[in-house]
This record gives C-alpha cells, sequence and structure tokens, in this order.
C-alpha cells in the first residue's frame, strides 16, 4: 500500500548494488492515469520532483537521484498515462495493422518493451522496477500482468520483491495475517515473490520470519526485516546487515564483491552530529511533510556538511499574514520560503522575508520564495507601495510578470520553465564564492520572472542579482546581510548527500554561525 515505504526500500536495494559497482538503472511505476505528476496537488502526492529534462515526477525519483547517486529523465518515470498514450498513438498509425487493440498483449508489450529500452539504452547491469500502488488495484493489473509475462521470460534473471507491512496487536504480537494474504493475491496474479521484505516498527522477530517464510513459501533468508529507522538513509545500512545482497546475489548470479562504503561513512556522520540547529520554514503545505522533501533532504546535507544537525519549525504562512509577532515567540536560526503557487499565504511569506532582512536573520527564497523577496525589497526598499506578482494580483508595480512568450498559454501541464538550465554566476559575489564557477547547472519549475523594467530600480536600492541567463534574473542577494539569499530555480532537486547544494551549504552555515563559504 502506499505510504509504506516501496520507494526507499526499492532505493536501498538499488544502493546495495552501487555500493558493489553494480550500474543500476531506476524505474518507478505510477499506476495513474495522468501522464505524469505535474498537474497533481502536493497535498495529495506530495512534492513534485524535477528531473533534468523538465520532466515532473513522483518523489520517489527523487530518493532514486539521492540513494543511487542517478540523474534521471523522464523515461524513468512509466505512468498509465504515458503507456495508453503510445499504445493509442502506434493505433492511429497503424501500427497494430488491423488488430484488435487490447490490454493484453498490446498494453503489457508497450510496458515491457518500455522496461527493457530503458534498461539497455542505459546500459543496466540491474534494472530496478517499483510497480507502485497495491496488489488486487485495478489500476496495477496491467502492471503486474507486464511482470508475471516477464518472469517467465527473463527467468532467474528475474527477482521479486514483495514489500509488506506487518502490524503490531495490542498485545505486542507481530502479525503476519496481512503478509499472508497479500501474497495469496500476488500468487492469484501468477506471481510468486522471491524475497519479502516486512515494514514494521520493530525489528521481524526470529519466529515472525520463519511463519512469513513458511506460510509464503520463501526461503528464511528472504524474510528481510525493514523496521521503522531514525533516517531514511539508514535503511541501506539495516538491509545489508539483513545480508539482503548475499540472498540477491545468489539469485541474479551477481559477483560477491565487497561493498563500497562511502554511504556507511556519511550514514556514520549524520549519526554523530551534536550541534543542531533550527530553520523555520514558511509555507502553506507544512502539514504535510512530503511537500518539501526535497528541501528536507537538501538541509541534511548542507547539515552534513557543516557538522550540524538540522532541525526544521513548519510554519503556515497564512498564520504571518500582517503579524510578525508570531516570529516574535519562535525559537529559530534562519527563514526559509520555499516554492509556491497562487495566492493563499503570500503575504505571510512576504512578512517572514521583510522580518529575515530587517533583523539580519539568515534567509533562504526559493522559486517563488525568490519572487516574494523580490517584492518584498521593491515595496519596503524601493519604494515601490503594492508592488506584487501579476499571478498573485492585479498590481501597479508587477516586479514578477509573465515574459511574452508565456502570456498566451493555454495548456498547464508541462507548460512551464522546466528542468536544467544553465546559469551565470557573477564574480566576486556570494554566489560565485558558494558555487566556485561562473557557469552552473540548476533544475527549475517556475512560469513568471523578475520584470526586466525593474532590475534597475532594484540594484540601484542594494539588491544584487549575481546569477542571470540573458534577460532572466536567477540568483539574488544583499551583500552586507549575514545571508540573504534567493534563487529562481530549486537548487535542493540536485543536492546529494556527499555533494551538498551550495546554497544550501551556505544557508545552513550561516544559521550555525560558521563562515559562509563552500565549506572547502
Ligand atoms: N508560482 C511561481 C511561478 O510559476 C513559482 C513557482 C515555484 O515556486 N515552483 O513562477
Amino acid at each position: 500500500m502506499s505510504g509504506l515505504g516501496k520507494g526507499i526500500t526499492a532505493a536501498s536495494i538499488g544502493r546495495l548494488l552501487v555500493d558493489r559497482g553494480y550500474r543500476v538503472v531506476p524505474i518507478k511505476i505510477d499506476p495513474y492515469i495522468n501522464i505524469d505528476a505535474g498537474t497533481m496537488n502536493p497535498f495529495q502526492h506530495g512534492e513534485v520532483y524535477v528531473l533534468k529534462d523538465g520532466s515532473e515526477v513522483d518523489l520517489d525519483l527523487g530518493h532514486y537521484e539521492r540513494f543511487l547517486d542517478a540523474n534521471l529523465s523522464g523515461e524513468h518515470n512509466i505512468t498509465t498515462g504515458k503507456i495508453y498514450r503510445a499504445v493509442i498513438e502506434k493505433e492511429r498509425k497503424g501500427e497494430y495493422l488491423g488488430k484488435t487493440v487490447q490490454i493484453i498483449p498490446h498494453v503489457t508489450d508497450e510496458i515491457k518493451n518500455w522496461i527493457r529500452r530503458v534498461a539497455q539504452d542505459n546500459q543496466a547491469d540491474v534494472c530496478l522496477v517499483e510497480v507502485g500502488g497495491t496488489v488486487g488495484d485495478i489500476e496495477s493489473m496491467p502492471f503486474l500482468e507486464a511482470i508475471r509475462q516477464m518472469h517467465i521470460e527473463e527467468g532467474p534473471n528475474l527477482f521479486l520483491v514483495h514489500v509488506t507491512l506487518v502490524p503490531i496487536d495490542k498485545m505486542g504480537e507481530q502479525k503476519t495475517k496481512p503478509t499472508q494474504h497479500s501474497v495469496k493475491e500476488l500468487r492469484e496474479l501468477g506471481l510468486q515473490p522471491n524475497a519479502i521484505v516486512g515494514r514494521c516498527i520493530k525489528p521481524l522477530s526470529r519466529d515472525v520470519k520463519e511463519k512469513i517464510s513458511l506460510f509464503c513459501d520463501v526461503p528464511v533468508e528472504a524474510v528481510i526485516s525493514a523496521h521503522d529507522a531514525p533516517d531514511i538513509y539508514e535503511v541501506p545500512l539495516m538491509l545489508e546487515n539483513e545480508r539482503f545482497y548475499d540472498y540477491i546475489r545468489e539469485s541474479l548470479n551477481l559477483e560477491d564483491r565487497d561493498p563500497d562504503n562511502e554511504w556507511t561513512e556519511m550514514v556514520e556522520k549524520l549519526k554523530s552530529l551534536e550541534d543542531t540547529v533550527r530553520v523555520a520554514l514558511v509555507g502553506k503545505y507544512t502539514h504535510v511533510k512530503d511537500s518539501y522533501l526535497s528541501i528536507r533532504e537538501a538541509l541534511k546535507h548542507g547539515g552534513i556538511d557543516a557538522g550540524v544537525k538540522v532541525d526544521i519549525l513548519w510554519v503556515e504562512a497564512e498564520t504571518l499574514e500582517n503579524n510578525s509577532d508570531v516570529l516574535d515567540e519562535l525559537e529559530f536560526d534562519g527563514i526559509l520560503v520555499p516554492g509556491g503557487f497562487g495566492e493563499r499565504g503570500t503575504e505571510g511569506k512576504i512578512t517572514a522575508i521583510h522580518y529575515a532582512r530587517e533583523k539580519d536573520i539568515p534567509f533562504l527564497g526559493i522559486c517563488f520564495g525568490f519572487q516574494m523577496a523580490v517584492v518584498e525589497f521593491a515595496r519596503n526598499a524601493c519604494d515601490l507601495k503594492g508592488a506584487h506578482s501579476s499571478e498573485v494580483a492585479v498590481t501597479p508595480y508587477p516586479v514578477i510578470d509573465l515574459l511574452p512568450e508565456q502570456r498566451n498559454i493555454q495548456q498547464l501541464g508541462g507548460t512551464m520553465r522546466l528542468g536544467d538550465h544553465e546559469v551565470e554566476v557573477k564574480e566576486g559575489t556570494i554566489a560565485h564564492m558558494l558555487y566556485g564557477k561562473t557557469r552552473i547547472v540548476e533544475r527549475h519549475r517556475h512560469r513568471y520572472e523578475v520584470n526586466p523594467e525593474y532590475i534597475d530600480t532594484l540594484e540601484e536600492n542594494g539588491l544584487v542579482f549575481s546569477g542571470y541567463i540573458g534577460k532572466r534574473m536567477e540568483i539574488l542577494e544583499i551583500p552586507d546581510k549575514r545571508f540573504f539569499f534567493a534563487t529562481q530555480f530549486h537548487p535542493e532537486f540536485r543536492s546529494r548527500p556527499y555533494r551538498p547544494s551550495p546554497p544550501f551549504v551556505g544557508f545552513v552555515r550561516a544559521m550555525a554561525g560558521l563562515e559562509v563559504s563552500n565549506g572547502h
């Protein structure tokens, strides 16, 4: 079922293989009909993750990029929408030669071909396919059927992992019934798992493993305990302890290689952090913590680098509407205003940014947070009263506006400025110090821009645009502050456990009271 941690389990299995030098190519299957996650509400699905080619995808792809240190593209995320679109396009072109087009074999062939094509094009040693959804859901049927066919076609080259929930009852006993039932469902579809990963709040006892082994017909070494961990980065270590690699290795006929321990060292460092800094994250989906998942991860990466733990204080933007007293009551070392869309919470975000600028509190703004920093500065430092973004309000000073080419777009999905784009960094700025170069690449997801007509006014009053590309402003900073920095792009998507994103490094260091540098 969703929320069980299939994505993290799969990413962690991938990590065990990457640690042994195997090339792992992940594919996430989302059985919904949407073509991609771009039009989905973060309230329901958590954040929309953006890949280098601009694909807007499920947040599990973010886990894959971070755990496997990969740079993926849209072909690594299959949805029912994409599969049906491909089948229908073929049908219209007459490629099915007059046959009746059916789920079996045409849709299932499309799924299998897609998986094999991505595996081959990326020279996979192991292709890691995660099928989202729950066994028995109508939506996931064609995908499970495709996997069933592959089981026969690929024989011992296919290894099927079933992730199940092992709840604990009032007496404190671990219950195997849900596992037994879902394995039964799988078998009815013709699938027999090679291994079962039991998700539980506590480690699975030997008894429970034996019971699952007996009822579900897998050897006891193939029943793996994946209990709750203090941090998701510890899951690969847990699977290592369960000797999961050894079992997979024998089945898939891989080599017995010694693992590289880069990941383990990173986790050791993370676990040893003692000092804590606290960031106030002022957003509007703060009760769905997954809506800002990559930001949370990037803060963690910055923390590992700076040697501090980063705690997040979630502040609902609407509570700050023209009322900064709320902030006086709270304790934090920095303020982060993340991306967002639409009007709700906007004034609260502007209040928070004003507070950070006036009181010289470290500030990081991302995308909408960058745009609101421009609005705040225009209103309060440039005498442009009532300045705003034309996304949010009709205003005499639209300091954030659409560029002419974005004005006539009717369709929503896929029409923003998306994915990796180059940015030029001005020498001698904080941005330059943090990145250490004058040309960078970062990921984008926005429609609005700093209005070129106001750039001179903003800069004359002390705002520095230290990153830009052509007429588009991409980074802003205020030089004489402890750290006041914002980006039009989303640096969180390229942040990795051992390669923290430079804006996050600067921000966390400033919060920790360290000198702001790139840390190296
Ligand atoms: N809503 C803003 C825009 O479209 C910012 C988007 C974002 O924060 N991702 O430009």
